[in-house]
């Protein structure tokens, strides 16, 4: 984070502010108790599964959805609250931005981003539109129509449209997702460059893992109605507060066991895990990345030791499944993701590494029960590791 943004978090009023959210259609309660803040310059991702109320939040926010319950304030001033305050959306400086934005058809892209702008001298309307338009990559399509544009070209200047009042919060939701994946990758990273040079507060909704890291300096983790944790992309992926916060970015290989001696034997290896109580049921979490694959040079007799079952190319990295093979002749069907081209033949006898930054171990739960929402269940641990996989 650079200096000027910490200093401007650490000073000013929050550019939004939402408390004790509540909000239901009919009798489905959709959001269930939210408090959220985006600080000056901040890009805060939303993100979780469909339908937990991302969207709902978002649209709480710009005023799109009267506030049933709770407070929602920008810079310091409440635009909703109790007594049923409701400023409507046009007067709440909010830039609004949506995975099919509609441009005034009528209007070249020019005139499209000018649109919000009436109240400046035309000289300067239209200069701050071309420099949007510049930055976002449209500069030269000025002059065109959004027919004669690419979904691309239109979601860029949908963004400059959106950006062009200087509102003091942007509002995303999903812009990028109906664009392919290599125009994706380009326009995120113009629109994150443009928001954090012209300083925009944004919460933004996406329901992709890789596009709030990508765009976010904080991440909302959201689940049926409820934030599960929020912090740097780097906390939750690195320190998460619950399992669906590490299966949540990606697959994890699921492991379980009675911890005994402070310690829980999985097929992977011993695992610490003497902060559960002796006797209780850990659950161990194993990113693929996590496991680090040897190919053995002696024979081993595979149904005595880890093997290789399958190896597929995936470009960057090579996918491994490996049966990994525990002392006491427990196995497990585990996922290893190497990095480069690395493929083993079946049958091929592996030793396993762990990285201890990858592995998170929780307590398991009975089934059926539910995790208590809302409070950070910081009892996992990382444990330290080092197993030749016999
Ligand atoms: P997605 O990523 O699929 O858009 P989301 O996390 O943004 O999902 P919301 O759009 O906020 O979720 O919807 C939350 C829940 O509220 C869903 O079950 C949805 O069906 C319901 N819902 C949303 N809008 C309305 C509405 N206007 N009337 C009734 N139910 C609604």
């Amino acid at each position: 984070m650079n200096q000027n943004l910490q200093q401007s978090l650490s000073s000013a009023a929050p550019a939004l502010s939402m408390q004790g959210i509540h909000h239901a259609f009919g009798r489905h309660e959709v959001v269930k108790g939210i408090d959220l803040e985006v600080l000056p310059g901040e890009v805060v991702c939303l993100l979780g599964p469909s339908g937990c109320g991302k969207t709902t939040l978002l649209r709480i926010a710009a005023g799109l959805e009267t506030l049933q319950r709770g407070r929602v304030a920008l810079e310091g001033k409440e635009v909703a609250g109790g007594g049923g305050r409701h400023l409507p959306p046009e007067k709440r400086s909010v830039g609004l931005a949506f995975q099919d934005s509609a441009l005034f058809p009528h209007l070249s892209v020019l005139e499209n981003v000018t649109f919000g702008l009436k109240h400046l001298p035309a000289g300067e309307r239209r200069q701050r539109a071309l420099t949007l338009l510049e930055q976002l990559g449209m500069a030269a399509h000025a002059e065109s129509y959004p027919h004669m544009l690419s979904g691309g070209q239109q979601q860029r200047v949908a963004l400059a449209r959106a950006l062009a009042p200087e509102p003091q919060l942007m509002l995303l939701d999903e812009p990028f997702s109906s664009l392919d994946a290599r125009l994706r990758d380009q326009i995120r990273d113009d629109t994150l460059h443009v928001l954090k040079k012209v300083g925009a507060a944004t919460l933004l909704v996406t329901h992709d893992p890789e596009e709030a890291m990508f765009m976010a300096d904080r991440i909302a983790l959201m689940r049926d109605g409820h934030i599960i944790q929020v912090g740097t992309p780097r906390e939750l992926y690195c320190n998460p507060s619950d399992p669906f916060v590490v299966t949540f970015f990606g697959e994890v290989n699921e492991l379980s066991g009675e911890v005994r001696d402070g310690q829980v034997m999985t097929p992977v290896g011993p695992v610490d895990a003497g902060w559960l109580a002796e006797g209780s049921t850990a659950r161990v979490l194993v990113r693929p990345e996590a496991l680090q694959v040897a190919a053995l040079d002696a024979p081993a007799e595979t149904h005595s030791h880890s093997h290789t079952v399958m190896a597929k190319l995936l470009g960057r990295s090579s996918l491994l499944h490996i049966c990994a093979h525990a002392p006491d002749g427990e196995e497990a069907h585990v996922h290893a993701r190497v990095p480069g081209v690395f493929l083993p033949a079946e049958g091929q006898p592996v030793t396993l590494r762990l990285d201890p930054s990858q592995v998170f171990v929780f307590p398991s739960r009975p089934a059926g029960a539910r995790a208590a929402h809302g409070q950070a269940q910081q009892d996992h641990r990382h444990y330290a590791y080092d197993h030749d996989g016999q």
